[in-house]
């Protein structure tokens, strides 16, 4: 068990949960840095990873990047809000920065994968979750291929995870497709604005969008 607050319905002045998932190349990281930016109230969960940094992450802004040991550890002491194996590396959400970021009533943001995603809304049932969609598995590859940032073997063990990951966006309550880039961010901004501009308890309707 972690020391995480259990969330029940939102109150007034609650602060949101937002939870954005995608394929490994489908463009979460580029929208969820548009929407910080339009957002600045949002917090955004920074996570915890046993991956090695990619050229231009800084530890602590875009990961906490430490050791599979000190994960392990993490996980005997119920750091963890969530945690998971994706790709081969440890990925988890501390347990204590979204406990205080429900206490104050902040709007925070996780970009996790679909078996975190699974984890926080059993814990969190009022989380909006957000799956953001390719245009198609050919633009996945181009994307992925395109950022520059893995290897060929890690760009095949991503594409291959892909399909799982996009046959579970029903457990999502909104879907996006990042086709135009510009578009999505319209998209999710909308999104975002319908649930932050009524002080967190905006009453968006739980549909499919896109
Ligand atoms: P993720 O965080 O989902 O792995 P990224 O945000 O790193 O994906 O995006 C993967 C690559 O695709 C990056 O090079 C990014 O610049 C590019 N990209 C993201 N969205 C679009 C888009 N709508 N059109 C074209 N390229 C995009
Ligand atoms: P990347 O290595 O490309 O940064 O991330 C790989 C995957 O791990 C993405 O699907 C990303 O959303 C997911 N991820 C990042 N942080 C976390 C986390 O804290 N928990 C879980 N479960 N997944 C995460």
């Amino acid at each position: 068990m972690t020391g995480v607050v259990s969330n029940t319905a939102p109150s007034p002045g609650a602060g949101r949960l937002f939870v954005v998932s995608a394929p490994s190349g489908a463009g979460k990281t580029t929208l969820c840095n548009a929407v910080r930016q339009r957002f600045p109230m949002l917090q955004y969960s920074v996570s915890t990873t046993t991956r090695a940094p990619r050229t231009g992450e800084r530890d602590g802004v875009d990961y906490h990047f430490i050791s599979t040991a000190a994960f392990e550890e993490g996980i005997r002491n119920g750091v963890w809000a969530e945690w998971a194996s994706v790709h081969g590396n440890y990925y988890g959400t501390s347990a204590a920065v979204i406990d205080e970021a429900i206490r104050n009533g902040r709007h925070i943001l996780l970009d996790i994968d679909v078996q975190g995603a699974a984890q926080i809304v059993a814990r969190f049932p009022d989380s909006v979750t957000i799956f953001i969609m390719p245009p198609s598995i050919a633009v996945l590859k181009q994307r992925l291929g395109g950022r520059g940032t893995d290897d060929p073997a890690e760009v095949a063990r991503r594409l291959a995870a892909a399909q799982n990951e996009i046959d579970q966006r029903g457990r999502y309550r909104h879907v996006v497709v990042n086709d135009t880039l510009a578009a999505a961010v319209a998209e999710l901004s909308r999104l975002f604005a319908s649930y932050i501009a009524d002080n967190g308890n905006g009453a968006a309707p739980d549909t499919v969008s896109s």
